[in-house]
């Protein structure tokens, strides 16, 4: 935090007296509690992020004047350390996880939180959060019940599988599987498989956490079901199938289908386990070939295992469905304590799936669904519209142009697949669209959005109809004149 001078008093080369000289006009902490303009801080945050925001301004100031920084006796004055001790305390008080806008275009994109919930689901997660529940309450008989028994039955009822299991995250999930059905035993993996998942899900460490030990067969581009039945001996307890979510092998390639993976298991008396990810159960042209839940049950799959919050567009869970037998084994596992949902993740999750129902609904309803399916015609409707507003509130600041560009779909969902997108794309008129970018990312809400041969390109699959407002503000300040000099945590 390198103390800006505007007044252009400061000078570069300070000498020894002169410093000295600064560091004892520094104001004790004392002195910036008592100052005027400190008062309502005090009240705002409390004496005690006050008192520690003041020494962070004062030891701040120390360090930047023995690192021989520009600055003058006015920076040093109790007043002015208050205003930077007040934003300091600010920035500590506020939340530091908080809505922004994404204008990526990636729909389910992690580093953004994946997927927005429906109204629905928040309606509901209100509801059991400002209320007891019968979470683990079973109302008919009057004693203990589960909560695996909420979700239960809508996620039978939408899969048609014979029972439902939802976990902490698809990560928990595959854990568990690997623990209830194979720990201290082998599981046989598709060398093409062995993935990684945004950098802290990998599936030979997951399998070495859970005890089980990995077995690699074929090769990164080929394995064939005789890979896989000369892999089976004694110690073989589970087949296991994943989907590459994030990544595709193209070219050269051969894999095993799902079912005749099954069939060769199911004759060793093996458990056929499928990690699919995102897990499809809507039937949206968007998806492609994205494996579905019911593909893998009907495949002869035991447990299938996908995420709640990729493309299914609800809140983060793993989700686990097969037959009764291995499910309840899974719900009976130690394991399963350590990895369980929250009532608020129940409660989302079965509004979720209940919009599932009625697959239009679902559409219409579900966010990620809804960004996905949108018709080329409507979003480049609301991205001119975009356009018009942007281009009027920056006037000759920027030039903000309707063009036509591919987004992704993200979240470790169909690698391959770019999705014809609307985009504003911005050239600012006197700043570099670095800066513009970084401007963008410390406005309320911060807008994130994607450089493209020095434009910003805000793409409109992914703005929120409720948000366009705030995104034309957004860009309104950071491109306004105001907005150069110093920077901005500086302004409170
Ligand atoms: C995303 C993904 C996971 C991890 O799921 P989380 O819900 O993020 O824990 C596991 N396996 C595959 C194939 C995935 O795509």
């Amino acid at each position: 935090m390198a103390a800006a001078d505007n007044s252009g008093k400061g000078s570069a080369g300070r000498a020894g007296g002169d410093r000295k000289q600064l560091l004892r006009s520094l104001p004790s902490v004392e002195e910036v509690l008592a100052s005027a303009a400190y008062a309502e801080v005090v009240e705002k945050f409390g004496r005690r992020l006050a008192t520690n925001a003041a020494r962070e301004a004062i030891d701040g100031l120390r360090a930047d004047i023995l690192g021989g920084g520009d600055m003058n006796a006015d920076d040093l004055q109790p007043a002015a350390v208050a205003a930077r001790a007040a934003a300091a305390a600010a920035r500590t008080a506020r939340p530091s996880l908080r809505p922004l806008v994404n204008a990526t275009g990636v729909v389910v994109h992690t580093n953004l939180g994946r997927s927005v919930l429906a109204p629905e689901a928040t309606r509901a997660v209100e509801a059991v959060s400002l209320s007891y529940s019968n979470l683990e309450y079973d109302l008919e008989a009057g004693r203990r019940g589960s909560r695996h028994d909420h979700i239960t039955r809508i996620i039978v009822e939408l899969t048609g599988a014979e029972d439902a299991l939802v976990v902490n995250n698809n990560a928990a999930a595959v854990l568990l599987a690997l623990a209830a059905f194979a720990a201290g035993r082998e599981v046989i993996v598709s060398r093409g498989e062995l993935i990684e998942i945004g950098g802290s899900f990998r599936i030979p460490d997951i399998m070495a956490s859970s005890t089980a030990s990995l077995v690699e067969v074929g090769t990164t581009n080929k394995t064939k079901l005789s890979d896989y039945e000369q892999a089976i001996g004694d110690r073989t307890a589970m087949l296991l199938h994943v989907h590459t979510s994030n990544y595709a092998v193209v070219g050269f390639t051969a894999g095993v289908a799902v079912d005749e993976l099954a069939e060769l298991g199911h004759r060793h008396g093996l458990v056929i386990a499928h990690d699919l990810g995102s897990g499809v159960l809507a039937d949206i042209p968007a998806f492609g070939d994205e494996p579905s839940v019911f593909d893998s049950l009907r495949a002869g799959v035991d447990v299938v295992t996908f995420s709640g919050d990729k493309l299914l567009g609800g809140p983060q869970a793993g989700i686990v469905v097969g037959n009764a037998e291995h499910i309840g084994r899974m719900k009976a596992h130690p394991l399963a304590r350590a990895v369980r949902v929250d009532k608020m993740t129940l409660a989302a999750l079965q509004a979720t799936l209940a919009l599932y129902l009625k697959p239009e609904e679902a559409v219409e309803r579900i966010p990620t669904l809804r960004m996905l399916a949108e018709d080329q015609g409507a979003l480049r409707d609301r991205a001119s519209a975009m356009v018009e507003q942007l281009q009027s509130a920056v006037g000759d600041a920027g030039e903000v142009e309707l063009e036509q560009a591919a987004s992704k779909v993200g979240g470790g969902a169909l690698p391959l697949l770019e999705l014809d997108s609307w985009v504003c794309a911005v050239s600012p008129a006197s700043i570099s669209v670095d800066e513009l970018a970084a401007r963008l990312r410390d406005t309320d809400p911060p807008v994130i959005g994607r450089i493209h041969k020095e434009r910003l390109l805000l793409d409109a699959r992914t703005v929120l109809p409720d948000q366009v407002d705030a995104l034309v503000s957004a860009l309104e300040q950071a491109l306004s004149p105001a907005a150069v000099g110093p920077p901005a945590e500086n302004n409170g």
